[in-house]
């Protein structure tokens, strides 16, 4: 579904910011896409996506070929990106969630369907500036999901939400995947990730370091910047207690 060959990019403005970049992505699956702040996750996001071409190399989204096609592949893919503000147009969550769709009784059963899926149905009219970070979040995503595409882009869905939205977010990305959804998840967040996806693909300063089986490159990925699950270790000073509770 997804198949990158040596795909290289450089900002008009800057140094080549990805180098020669080759994975597949086989339809339904899902790969998680880890790397340190910086290291090109986003900016490969956004190559699958069809946002622009890559400046050497192609890549194919459900058939369609880029560079040439990068319109065909934004019909097919949604990208959930970091910041919610830049994708939320509507300014209500109904509004949002409807927003380019022909208004019937039918569609707007589906997108209260879908709010009600991610918990957002008690905020159906609030504005969406009195949304939480989180909240916001989860509007892009029900949006995206209403598209129906064929290939999920999601850019660190974890950040900002609490314990009961990353289960929420985790469960639905489970469901997307029993649902044959092609999904890619970029996170710096390996604990949240790892249990979910088929493959893991490392990037370090803009080349592939890694790419198989979670279970494979676990080992490896700390020398790329990212930490492994469990390897935390706690730094904190221990008080000694000796007085009364207060
Ligand atoms: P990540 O998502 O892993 O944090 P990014 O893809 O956002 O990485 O960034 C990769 C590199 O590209 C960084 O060096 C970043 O500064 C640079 N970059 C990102 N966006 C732009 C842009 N619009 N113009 C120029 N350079 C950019």
């Amino acid at each position: 579904m997804i198949d990158l060959n040596t795909v290289t990019y450089a900002y008009p403005s800057g140094d080549e910011v990805l180098s020669d970049i080759s994975l597949v992505l086989p339809k339904g699956g899902l790969l998680g896409l880890a790397g340190a702040n910086g290291s090109g996750k986003s900016t490969l996001l956004a190559l699958m996506a069809g946002l622009f071409a890559p400046t050497r190399g192609s890549l194919e989204v459900a058939g369609r070929v880029s560079p040439g096609n990068e319109g065909s592949i934004r019909s097919v893919c949604r990208l959930v990106m970091q910041d919610a503000d830049l994708q939320i147009l509507g300014a209500t969550v109904e509004e949002d969630l409807l927003l380019g769709r022909k208004r019937s009784g039918e569609v707007v059963e589906e997108a209260r369907a879908m709010a009600e899926r991610l918990n957002l149905l008690k905020y159906w009219d609030h504005p969406v500036q009195t949304l939480s970070w989180g909240t916001k979040r989860k509007l892009c995503l029900a949006a995206a999901l209403l598209d129906k595409p064929r290939v999920l882009l999601l850019d660190e869905p974890f950040s900002g939400l609490d314990y009961p939205g990353m289960k929420e977010m985790r469960a639905l990305i489970r469901d997307n995947r029993a649902a044959g959804l092609t999904q890619v998840v970029a996170s710096h967040d390996l604990e949240s990730l790892i249990d979910l996806v088929d493959g893991l693909a490392v990037l370090d300063n803009g080349v592939l370091a890694l790419n198989g089986p979670a279970e494979t490159v676990l080992d490896r990925v700390a020398e790329h910047g990212v930490r492994a699950p469990g390897s935390w270790t706690a730094c904190r000073t221990v008080v000694p207690w000796d007085g009364e509770p207060a």
